[in-house]
C-alpha cells in the first residue's frame, strides 16, 4: 500500500465518522433552513427523501415521501410488528406535505369548502379567532406542520376511536410499547393542556424531528410574521409557537 492510499483510507474513515449522526446543519441539503421548515421545497427532488412506493412500506392514496432515515427505521419497525402480529395491517395515509398542500387544507376549512364536524365554518363561526381555534384542533396552519419535515406520518385511520378495538388497537398498542426503540414518538398524546387534540395516528421520527423543532423555535418563535401568507393569518399567526411546541414531552 502506498502512503497516498493509506492516507486516503484514513481520510475517508475520519469523514464517515464525522458524517453521522445527522446534525442540524447537514439536514437541509440544497434547501435553506427556513424554506425547508416551512415546507417550501420540492420533496420529489430533495436528495434526503425517498418515495415510499420504492420501499416495502404500504401506503394508500397518493404517492408518499419520507426522509430516508425515517423510512429505513419505519421499515425495520414494520418487520418486527409483522413478526409479533402477522395479521396486523398498517399503511401510511399521509406523510410529507408541502406548504401549498397545507395551505389548501387550512383555507378550505377556513372558507367552508371542507366541513368541520359537519359545518361550514365560514358560516357557523364568524369570529376569526374562534374559527382559527376550531380548525387548530386537528389541522396546522401552513408553515407550522410537522408534515413539512419528512419525519412525520399518519397511519391507517384518522380517528382516535379506530384505535380502541380490532386492528387499530393491535397496531396502536404495539406502537406505544415498541415504536420508541426505532426512534418514533407520538407528538399529540392525550392529556396535554395546550395545542392540537390527541392524534393516535400521527408519529414522528425523533432523531431528526427534534433537531428540526429546535430550529423552528429559533427561526419563528419571535418572528411569526414570517408565516404570513394564508387566510386567517391575522387571527391565528401568533398562536403558531403554542401549537408547534405543545407536544408530548417525550418527543422534544
Ligand atoms: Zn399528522
Amino acid at each position: 500500500m502506498t502512503l497516498f492510499r493509506a492516507l486516503l483510507i484514513l481520510l475517508l474513515a475520519v469523514q464517515s465518522t464525522y458524517s453521522q449522526p445527522p446534525t442540524a446543519s447537514s439536514i437541509y441539503g440544497p434547501v435553506s433552513r427556513e424554506d425547508y421548515l416551512l415546507g417550501r421545497f420540492r420533496v420529489d427532488q430533495h436528495p434526503a427523501f425517498i418515495k415510499l412506493s420504492s420501499t416495502a412500506i404500504p401506503t394508500r392514496g397518493r404517492e408518499q415521501f419520507l426522509r430516508k432515515e425515517a423510512a429505513e427505521a419505519l421499515g425495520r419497525l414494520l418487520g418486527d410488528l409483522k413478526r409479533d402480529h402477522p395479521q396486523a395491517e398498517f399503511w401510511v395515509v399521509s406523510s410529507t406535505r408541502n406548504y401549498y398542500d397545507q395551505k389548501g387544507i387550512w383555507e378550505s376549512k377556513w372558507n367552508g369548502g371542507t366541513l368541520v364536524e359537519g359545518k361550514a365554518l365560514n358560516k357557523s363561526i364568524q369570529d376569526p379567532a374562534k374559527r382559527a381555534q376550531k380548525i387548530l384542533e386537528f389541522s396546522s396552519m401552513p408553515g407550522t406542520s410537522r408534515h413539512h419535515w419528512g419525519t412525520d406520518f399518519d397511519m391507517n385511520v384518522l380517528t382516535n376511536v379506530y384505535y380502541d378495538s380490532g386492528n387499530g388497537k393491535i397496531v396502536y398498542d404495539w406502537f406505544k410499547k415498541n415504536a420508541s426503540k426505532y426512534g418514533f414518538c407520538q407528538p399529540y398524546t392525550a392529556g396535554r393542556k395546550k395545542g392540537y387534540f390527541e392524534e393516535r395516528w400521527h408519529w414522528s421520527y425523533l432523531p431528526i424531528s427534534r433537531l428540526l423543532l429546535a430550529d423552528w423555535k429559533t427561526l419563528f418563535d419571535h418572528h411569526t410574521e414570517k408565516l404570513k401568507g394564508f387566510e386567517g393569518f391575522a387571527a391565528s399567526g401568533h398562536l403558531a409557537p403554542t401549537y408547534v411546541e405543545s407536544i408530548n414531552p417525550d418527543c422534544q
